[in-house]
């Protein structure tokens, strides 16, 4: 039986799409993660521990839990586990992005360097340590500027400041967030700077991709049809096929492959995210890995096969069965040739529920009547009732998750708007608990 190894942190449903689609093709999965032993999921039985921040160290661990025999693929869900990921396609001799690469790709100020070695636009940058003043730099950038950590995710601390005293206390906001518990336990010294940089004005794409080789396939350009201006950088909705003209999205799929290039990724996902400014495509950056945990439930695909989609767009949608993104993914991963698949027709798309408002959740109502939306085909709250929720730019999680499918584009904008608008969340004020 072929074996894929998966390196992860999460547990959740993309790390279920990938056990569903290894049972489907006859392949064991095998876990890596620092996850293990705090979990009762069944998909995690007999994974070999790993702990992200002693890169080495895990490279050995698993190689020597491999018992000598490579796994036929790997696959990686989250930023961390891809850089691992890497490095353990490197000592098994498989195919994968190089190990440097990822490490770029992960660290902002190290993509903002590759790309602009390669002459690609790029803002202009400066990087400070998070425990140094910012009151020199303050006065002498241009504004709008945006001030962000260089390794975390999901816009989480990222923050458009407009003149010095704004970035001054937003520089202190940030430090006190690379401070904070959950951040300093991932050891990273990444987390020891932060990156100033011009503000890129524009509409956003997100660009989800296979590398193969170091050419692009590219699966899905994502427009992101809520204005992103800041202050904070909430992501909502995502949604394709983009309605952007074909020749912008051409650029927009050859300036990722640019950056890829730049940053020296190889093969496996890319998930990229562009800005449009002017003439100029503005990569934002470019992660080595697909896109993240339930939003890949949006992207289906189906191995029709171009011919049979020029010649006959009704055929195309029979000819294959559809299969999930992480099913590509796997094929990929054991070296298949995938170029065949293809995004089914119909448009697509989910909205991220943004949090309102920092407090404690207690409920949402109106769950039924919004499933019931015409095109929604779910809709997922992750938030846990009596918990704190905490909004960007500190916070790392959404309410919950709208899935939409429809004709056209603007019919997934509708339908998820529509369905959004029928849920009432229910958050308390956050109360002090006085010491007993
Ligand atoms: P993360 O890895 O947390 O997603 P990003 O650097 O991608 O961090 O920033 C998150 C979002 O913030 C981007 O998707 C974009 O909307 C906005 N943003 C980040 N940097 C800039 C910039 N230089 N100019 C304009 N918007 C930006
Ligand atoms: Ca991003």
């Amino acid at each position: 039986m072929r074996r894929v190894l998966l390196v992860a942190t999460t547990t959740g449903y993309q790390i279920r799409s990938f056990g569903e689609a290894a049972e489907k093709l006859g392949v064991r999965l095998v876990f890596a993660s620092d996850r293990c032993g705090r979990l009762e999921d069944p998909w995690w039985d007999g994974a070999i521990p790993v702990r992200f921040h002693e890169e080495a160290r895990s490279v050995d661990a698993v190689v020597s839990a491999c018992g000598g025999a490579p796994p036929d693929g790997i696959v990686a869900v989250g930023d961390r586990p891809a850089v691992l990921a890497a490095r353990l396609a490197r000592a098994f001799g498989l195919p994968g992005h190089p190990p440097e690469a990822t490490a770029t790709s992960r660290n902002k100020l190290a993509t903002r360097r590759a790309l602009q070695a390669a002459g690609l636009p790029t803002p202009w940058f400066v990087s400070r340590p998070i425990e140094g003043e910012v009151d020199d730099l303050a006065v002498r950038v241009e504004y709008p500027a945006v001030i962000k950590p260089l390794a975390l995710s999901g816009s989480r601390g990222v923050v458009r400041v407009d003149n010095a005293t704004e970035l001054v206390s937003a520089f202190d906001r940030l430090r006190r967030l690379l401070r904070r518990r959950d951040v300093r336990l991932e050891r990273d010294e990444a987390h020891e700077q932060a990156l100033v940089e011009g503000f890129v004005s524009g509409t956003e794409y997100a660009v989800e991709g296979l590398l193969n080789h170091g050419t692009l396939q590219l699966l899905a350009i994502l427009d992101k049809p809520d204005p992103l201006n800041g202050p904070f950088f909430e992501e909502t909705i995502y949604r394709t096929p983009s309605v952007a003209p074909l020749e912008l999205q051409q650029h927009i799929a050859a300036a990722t492959t640019a950056a890829a290039a730049a940053i020296g990724l190889h093969h496996g996902p890319v998930h990229a995210e562009c800005r449009i400014s002017g003439e100029a495509v503005y990569v934002l950056e470019v992660a080595a890995r697909p896109i993240g945990g339930l939003c890949s439930r949006a992207l289906r695909f189906r191995s029709g096969g171009l011919q049979i989609r020029s010649e006959n767009p009704e055929a195309s949608e029979g000819a294959g069965a559809v299969v999930s993104l992480e099913e590509v993914l796997l094929r990929h991963a054991l070296g298949e040739d995938v170029s065949l698949y293809m995004r089914e027709q119909a448009a697509s798309g989910v909205m991220m529920i943004p949090i309102p408002k920092r407090g404690v959740y207690r409920r949402v109502d109106g769950v039924d009547e919004a499933k019931h939306v015409a095109g929604i085909e779910d809709v997922r709250i992750t938030a846990k009732p009596d918990t704190m929720l905490v909004p960007l730019p500190e916070g790392k999680s959404y309410l919950g998750f709208i899935f939409a499918r429809a004709a056209k584009p603007c019919g997934v904008d509708r339908a998820l708007r529509d369905a959004h608008a029928r849920l009432r969340f229910v958050i308390d004020r956050e109360v002090a608990v006085a010491p007993v």
